[in-house]
């Protein structure tokens, strides 16, 4: 590239990417790591009509982007890719399939590779939770930090990952930060004896059995309400809309639904004291629906989260816990701030 003096006026973004199972979110971030589009932009996914339709999509949809940020098409230098796992590190989706990925096409695609053939720019790729975690450290630490943080998210399933001294960790075949499926000591908890926590992995006693809105209905609700018989819950005949009702209740101070939450706190307090002791973090990240109540039931919840770890060395008291920011374009936002360091390692912005 050089030093041309023409190069020195060009706009230069990048670009991320959120592809998800049937809506696919952009965004568009400059060398100051300022995001271009303020609200979500949205195109529709045609993931089921296999890897093909799909791509074509996903360079319409950044054509209308590039407009509504203000760039040209050839502004972009890089862009970020996130969707759902399994897929590789390197964005190599599983021999098995998912839900998302159901058509046969896609069965050991490599959509990392197949997106930058299509766009004719380079790609990089992270799983959809990495991706929000990447975001959530970002938008405490910025894109050159050198800090460490663990981020959840608490959704119908259990996301989350690492970054360590600012970078991803990817792991080697791209199940890094699959922190949901992690075991914790439950049996810890109090006011939860006899309890028996399944997940759908197939564990016993993992984070996603305590701390997700699967857990709730699986777990949690059925066995509160043994305990508080003639709640209003009690008499909802379909688990998972109830379910859906706890955390509402709990925010209005419903005492069986707060008491769920607490469970829930308290899950994620073992898990970070884990944490604790492997990273020595510089920050704890927690997103999803738990955080979208009132600022009060937020504050509650982290709070919470503290009471619920072993006690801890006196160096490590002051770790904090923060909220995540914007849940609808955290992926999005996360893969862009992956290509945007990887545009800079390699001079590319
Ligand atoms: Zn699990």
């Amino acid at each position: 590239m050089g030093n041309h003096g023409l190069l020195e006026k060009r706009v230069q973004v990048v670009a991320g990417v959120d592809l998800g199972g049937t809506a696919i979110n952009y965004t568009l971030i400059n060398k100051e790591e300022r995001f271009l589009i303020e609200n979500l932009c949205e195109h529709p996914a045609l993931t089921k009509q296999g890897p093909e339709v799909c791509l074509q999509q996903i360079d319409d949809g950044l054509k209308i982007a590039a407009k509504l940020a203000g760039v040209e098409l050839s502004d972009i230098v890089a862009v970020g890719l996130d969707t759902p796992g399994p897929a590789s590190s390197a964005g190599v989706l599983s021999m098995r399939g998912s839900t998302n990925f159901a058509h046969d096409a896609w069965k050991g695609f490599d959509i990392r590779e197949g997106m930058a053939h299509k766009l004719n720019k380079p790609v990089t790729y992270l799983n959809d939770a990495n991706a929000g975690a990447l975001w959530g450290h970002f938008s405490i630490f910025g894109a050159n930090s050198k800090e460490t943080s663990i981020s959840i998210v608490i959704g119908t399933g259990t996301g989350g990952g690492v970054i360590i001294e600012g970078n991803v960790l990817k792991g080697r075949v791209g199940f890094g930060g699959e922190l949901g499926h992690a075991l914790i000591p439950y049996q810890r908890i109090a006011g939860i004896e006899g309890m028996e926590p399944h997940c759908n992995c197939g564990r016993v006693g993992d984070l996603e059995s305590l701390a997700s809105l699967t857990s709730i209905a699986k777990t949690l609700l059925p066995y509160f309400l043994t305990k508080y018989p003639g709640h209003e819950l009690s008499k909802d005949s379909d688990i998972n809309h109830a379910a859906k009702m706890v955390r509402g209740l709990a925010d209005k101070g419903d005492e069986m639904c707060k008491e769920i939450f607490r469970v829930q706190a308290h899950a994620l307090g073992l898990f970070f004291d884990c944490m604790v002791n492997t990273f020595d973090p510089d920050a704890f990240i927690v997103g999803g629906g738990v955080l979208e109540a009132s600022p009060a039931f937020g504050k509650w919840f982290l709070d919470e989260i503290k009471v619920g770890m072993p006690p801890q060395r006196e160096e490590q008291l002051d770790i904090p816990i923060y909220a995540m920011p914007n849940g609808d374009t955290a992926g999005a936002r996360g893969a862009a701030i992956e290509a945007l360091t990887m545009a800079r390692a390699t001079g590319l912005i």
